[in-house]
């Protein structure tokens, strides 16, 4: 990082005495076998007050302090604080910041085919996320597109499979959608858009005031114990589910290539397994924390609903017509979605005999 940058962030006063420590690798990598002293700092899309997936962030940075042995921190910062919420992508292109924990879809304008890299509407839940990004090429593929860009990306944390939004009043057909506000990012919002929604895209933290105003009709975020931290129970009342446009969510962790390549291999390898770390621990947060929250909305006036049937056959509909022109447009796009989608047919079949199976008949 540049010292101008570190002078411009100490100005804005973002906790001044850990942004103007030392940033970035003192010298060479490694000299004599003494691993040097490199700080960084982490930009992410997410305000503070929501431990899960602002925990994904902190889970990577309290981690590789103590594998380190503190030669290695970096500090993760809320969003708005470093940089404006999505925008950590262009922060850690530019090298601003040298990493930054965010969702790839925000940036589906710069690639549509990072999509992918969280998830796409009617595709994995977490568990089939994950296996299509470690051992499905998925990964790699992502990876090729964020090179592009001078970055590369490591999964750190999923939210399994998110809740289908707030609305103001009942959705029951395609019709219902027509002329709705409604605040959701990424290719689900393309999707929507397509079935009527005026769609919007506002960083969590802008999500209830707009909500609570009257600017937006609806919207979607996560599940219900984020949901019920950032207040959305208080300004709507329908709570749709499944949320057929996130079953399994990915956020990445993106790093500014060069800072990446000037790192010590030993490091490298402890940024990795700190990623994977968290990339379980939050997951597992949400999955334990979700039921208890549910619980408490549902007491406290919220209404579940399903969508309806024809609803979820049109969007599913629509979202393979949309893949299908956009495979037909962008040869990167391409590239992903027809393995994605072998990959797709192959794990939903044996799922559905084992998992899912075991599943149904166990909780009816
Ligand atoms: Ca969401």
């Amino acid at each position: 990082m540049k010292r101008r940058t570190l002078i411009n962030y100490a100005a804005v006063g973002a906790a001044s005495a850990t942004v103007t420590a030392c940033t970035n690798v003192s010298g060479p990598a490694v000299q004599g076998g003494a691993l040097p002293t490199v700080r960084w700092n982490m930009a992410t899309s997410w305000p503070i007050s929501l431990d899960t997936i602002f925990g994904g962030a902190k889970t990577i940075c309290d981690r590789l302090k103590e594998m380190t042995g503190g030669r290695f921190t970096i500090t993760p910062f809320p969003a708005g604080e470093l940089v404006p919420p999505l925008q950590v992508f262009d922060a850690v292109q530019g090298g601003n910041v040298e990493v930054g924990h965010t969702a790839s879809y925000y940036y589906v304008g710069k690639n549509p085919a990072l999509g992918f890299a969280t998830s796409m509407p009617f595709g994995f839940t977490a568990q089939q996320q994950n296996a299509w990004l470690y051992q499905g090429g998925g990964l790699d593929a992502i990876q090729k597109i964020y090179a592009d860009f001078g970055v590369i990306n490591f999964p750190a944390g999923n939210t399994g499979t998110q809740m289908g939004g707030w609305f103001k009043r009942e959705i029951k057909t395609v019709a219902d959608l027509k002329g709705l506000k409604m605040r959701i990012p990424g290719i689900g919002g393309e999707v929507m858009n397509r079935l009527g929604v005026n769609v919007q895209v506002l960083p969590g933290g802008e999500i209830y005031l707009a909500l609570e105003r009257g600017a937006i009709d609806a919207a979607e975020w996560i599940g219900p114990y984020d949901d019920e931290k950032l207040g959305l129970h208080k300004a709507t009342q329908f709570y749709y589910y499944p949320g057929w446009w996130e079953p399994g969510p990915t956020l990445d962790v993106l790093v500014n290539r060069a800072q990446w390549e000037r790192l010590p291999k030993e490091y490298q390898e402890a940024f990795k397994t700190a990623t994977y770390e968290a990339n379980a621990t939050m997951l597992a947060q949400y999955e334990a924390r979700n039921g208890e929250a549910l619980k408490r909305l549902v007491a406290g006036g919220t209404k579940l609903t399903a969508y309806s049937k024809e609803i979820l056959q049109t969007a599913q509909k629509t979202a393979f017509e949309l893949y299908e022109e956009k495979a037909a447009q962008n040869p990167s796009f391409k590239a992903i979605y027809e393995p994605w989608k072998a990959f797709r047919e192959q794990i939903y079949q044996w799922d559905k005999l084992n998992e899912l199976s075991f599943n149904n008949f166990a909780t009816s």
